[in-house]
């Protein structure tokens, strides 16, 4: 066992980690800081792993958040394959797997989330993919030939981008989730269903209201067992069934915990030394007045940062205003706020469910955005958002776009 002494600690070497490092270094260019991370892998980006390393857009060497030596010319020292398994809030330490104690003046936990599990029988079995690491890309890329199968599990954002990136390298794929249509908790019904019969014309079968029961491996073939009864064989099977936050470290440090990490506006939680970033953590969103938890690159991009401005002294709030992206073969979108297909929704089309924008709204007031097709207009849309104003369709023609 070895103690190290440093000024930051930063468990978790996903992209909150990695920007946490650039946060601390603009306010404090000298002093120590580690990065523990349970992958063998510096930061990098999620994002590429459904899309631009599957379009021929990106090589894994460029889904990196930094270069490679960007963390020893800041003096920041990256311990990777390593996973932080205790925090004592009272002395002040974070013991690693491997038994070292790191001290720390302040500490930031950027532990991300983990895929949620299928409970059913055979959702352990030997390949069963729950897609979320570079590791996990790279098993499925060598598996994903010309005229392979695939069962994707899930009707979200993981489980429908992957299985269009899949269909787009040859895969013939089934893509079964529980919802009435495609990304329901996000799209209106007629837009989730024209991205639907989009996907069906690349030949992508769709298993809607539909679940999973079992599965089973016979020889190098997976079978599904569906609620409806039926029996699906593929060669690869994917879940992307959503993410439980990692907060087990947390617990261990006796910190708030409520669906996430929970933190104020200057990203501390119930312990000031201890912040948290990124999808773990459950922050003060101001412009919506709604305390949540955003599984999305750009809040962990910005709450990164900022946290490791903070942890350096800056004291300031987190008011920034994160948008999310998506792409599913001709249907890209940027979006930003409560984009919650339950709230009202109005549509302004310039070309019915190919490009417009999409409005979620609570008593009549703008509380997101989707824009399809449209690019570059999320700043307008975040102060269509803070104004507050009183819209309806009649106001929204035009507003964005
Ligand atoms: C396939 C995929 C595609 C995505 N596409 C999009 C997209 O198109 N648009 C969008 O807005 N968002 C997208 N996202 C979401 C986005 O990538 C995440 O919001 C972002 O990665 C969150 O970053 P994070 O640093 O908070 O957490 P994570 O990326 O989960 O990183 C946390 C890291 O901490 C490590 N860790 C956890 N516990 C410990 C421990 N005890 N000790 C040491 N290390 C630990 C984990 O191994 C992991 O490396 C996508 C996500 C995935 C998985």
């Amino acid at each position: 066992m070895v103690e190290h002494e440093r000024k930051y600690v930063i468990v978790g070497g996903g992209l909150a980690g990695a920007s946490a490092v650039e946060g601390i270094r603009e306010v404090d260019d000298r002093a120590s800081i580690t990065l523990i991370g349970a992958e063998q892998h510096l930061p990098y980006n999620r994002p590429p792993l459904t899309k631009k390393l599957w379009f021929g857009k990106q090589t894994v060497e460029d889904i990196f958040v930094e270069k490679a030596d960007y963390y020893s010319t800041n003096g920041a020292e990256v311990v990777l394959d390593v996973r932080a398994v205790e925090v004592d809030a009272i002395a002040k330490t974070v013991r690693v797997q491997t038994e070292d104690i790191y001290h720390y003046d302040k500490l930031l936990l950027a532990t991300g989330g983990a895929p949620r599990r299928l409970p059913v029988p055979g959702g352990e079995l030997d390949g069963v993919c729950y897609y979320r690491y570079l590791d996990d890309y790279e098993y499925i890329r060598e598996r994903a030939d010309d005229g392979k199968s695939a069962i994707v599990i899930g009707g979200g954002f993981i489980g429908s981008e992957i299985a269009a990136a899949l269909s787009m390298n040859g895969v013939d794929v089934s893509l079964i989730f529980p919802d009435p249509y495609i990304c329901a908790r996000v799209l209106p019904r007629s837009l989730a269903f024209a991205v639907q019969e989009d996907f069906g014309k690349h030949g992508i079968t769709i298993f809607s209201e539909d679940s999973v029961e079992s599965i089973e491996k016979n020889g190098q073939q997976y079978v599904a067992h569906t609620k409806s009864g039926g029996g699906l064989k593929a060669d690869i099977v994917i879940v992307g069934i959503g993410l439980t936050p990692s907060t087990a470290l947390a617990q261990t440090a006796g910190l708030q915990i409520d669906n996430g990490i929970v933190v104020n506006e200057r990203l501390q939680s119930s312990n000031p030394d201890i912040y948290a970033a990124g999808d773990n953590a459950k922050y003060p969103y101001q412009s919506l007045g709604m305390a949540t938890r955003v599984e999305h690159w750009d809040n962990a991009l910005n709450q990164g940062k900022q946290a490791g401005r903070n942890m350096a002294g800056a004291g300031e709030e987190y008011t920034y205003m994160p948008y999310f992206f998506s792409d599913l073969f001709d249907f890209g979108y940027e979006a930003v706020g409560e984009v919650d297909s339950r709230l009202d929704i109005v549509i302004d089309w310039q070309k019915e469910n190919q490009k417009g924008v999409v409005y979620y709204l609570r008593d009549r007031r703008v509380r997101g955005a989707m824009m399809v097709n449209v690019w570059d207009k999320v700043p307008d849309a975040r102060e269509l958002i803070k104004s507050g104003r009183q819209m309806d369709a009649g106001s929204l023609k035009g507003a964005i776009g």
